[in-house]
Parts: structure tokens; sequence; C-alpha cells
């Protein structure tokens, strides 16, 4: 059985303060049990962040990483760095990054694999455009970006990985894809690992959804045979809403 993970998409929110008194309130309410719980936080705070959360049922994260261990790479962060902290997670290819940071399919799968050999678990991010939906050539897009992100792991390095299907169109819009198309989707992406990495593979992997899901839509999501749990951008950023998020996990 897949363990649901919910993780919070911080953005470009927040400053230390803010995450410093997100963390303590959150610690301070009575943990949720088994679903996993992830906090994906801007850099900055990641350290005060970690202070906070050592020891508690709740994971960090971050929203990137740079490929390289060290180098010449004005203002990127490598996964040393990130390790170092005590970061568990990292988004990987947020279509934020691919829409305006230049991140391709290539970075990614470079990104995903640097990762994991440091320790830490992608959640790697999908999804079709507005456009690429309503061509319908949804399924086209997310095989290409889910193939091109794995190429090169072995099964176990798959088992690993949290995939995270986002619609474009869907984040930060209100306009959510409905429970029953998110699984098909997703049930189609579980579809490509299981032919490039095995059943077993395919049995483990965690998809999430992401894109508009809030405290009363996320049952709906996690209802459903294949989505795993969700990646949550402005729900996650009040503590009430991260719990009931949960909750409704
Ligand atoms: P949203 O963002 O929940 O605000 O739509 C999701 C995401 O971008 O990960």
């Amino acid at each position: 059985m897949r363990t649901p993970i919910i993780a919070g998409n911080w953005k470009m929110f927040k400053t230390i303060a803010e995450a410093t008194d997100f963390a303590k309130q959150l610690t301070a309410t009575k943990a949720i049990e088994g679903v996993e719980q992830v906090i994906c936080a801007p850099f900055t705070t990641l350290s005060a962040l970690a202070g906070i959360l050592q020891g508690t049922p709740y994971a960090l994260g971050a929203q990137n990483v740079h490929f390289a261990d060290q180098g010449a790479f004005t203002g990127e962060i490598s996964p040393l760095m990130l390790k170092e902290i005590g970061v568990k997670y990292v988004i990987i290819g947020h279509s934020e990054r691919r829409q305006y940071f230049n991140e391709t399919d290539e970075t990614v799968n470079k990104k995903v694999i640097a990762a994991l050999s440091h320790g830490l678990l992608p959640i790697v991010c999908v999804g079709e455009s507005l456009a690429e939906f309503e061509s319908g050539s949804t399924e086209q897009v997310v095989r290409t970006q889910t193939e091109a992100a794995l190429n090169g792991l072995t099964s176990d390095q798959v088992k690993q990985v949290v995939i995270a299907y986002e619609p474009i169109w869907a984040i930060g819009t209100g306009k959510s894809s409905t429970a029953e198309d998110a699984n098909k989707t997703i049930g189609y992406i579980r579809g490509c690992v299981e032919r490039a990495f095995g059943a077993e593979a395919a049995a483990a992997i965690r998809i999430q959804y992401g894109g508009s899901v809030k405290p009363d839509n996320i049952e709906g999501y996690l209802r459903q045979s294949d989505i795993d749990g969700a990646l949550v951008g402005g729900a996650s950023l009040t503590v009430d809403g991260f719990v009931q998020l949960v909750a409704g996990a």
C-alpha cells in the first residue's frame, strides 16, 4: 500500500519570521497519522524550519536544486547543501520553473538523478498546458515528461520518486481538474512507469495531483484509486489550511 503524501508548495512566500511562526503553530497542533506531510519552503527559510521540524512528523522540502555538487553556478543551490540542512524532498521541474526559468526535460532528468544520488527524494512535476489539454494531447505530454524525467533510473530508484501531475491550467486558477479526469491521467502515468520500469515500480511510485487543491475538494481526489496525495500551493500557506488538507486526505 502506498502512503498518501501531502506536500505544501509555498512558492516565493514567507519570510523566516513567517515560516518560523507557521512551523511553531503546526508542531503545537496534534499531528494526523497515516499521511506523509511535507513543507516545501523557500531556500532562505529551510535552516530555521529544519530546527523546528526535526523529530516531528513533518518533513522538509525544497522547491528546486541544481544538478552539480558545487561549481561556478551563480545563484544556484546544490543537493549537498540541501542535504546538509536536513531537507528530505525536493520539487523538480515545477511548471513555473519550466515556464519562467527555462527548465527542460533534460535538466529535470539531471536534477532527479543528482537528487537521488544524494539521498534527496524528488517530487517531479509533469502536466499539460491549456492548449495541450484542449487539443487532447494530455497523455502524450505527460508521457514524454515522465519518461524523460525518469530516464536512466533503476526500478528501485523509481520507487522512491514522487510524481506530481499538475495541469498547468489548474495551477493557482481555481479551475481544478475533476477527480475522475485527474485519476485517469495519473493512471496513465502509472502505466508509463510500468512499461519502462516494471509492475513493482509502478505499484510503488506515488503520484500526486496538484492544481487548485483546497480543503473542500481534496477528499474527492484522494478517494480515487491512483491518486496518492496532493501538491498544494495557495491552500498550504496557512496552518489551518494545511491541517485541513491533511485531515481531508
Ligand atoms: P495551487 O498550486 O495549489 O495554488 O494551484 C499548486 C502548485 O503549483 O504546486
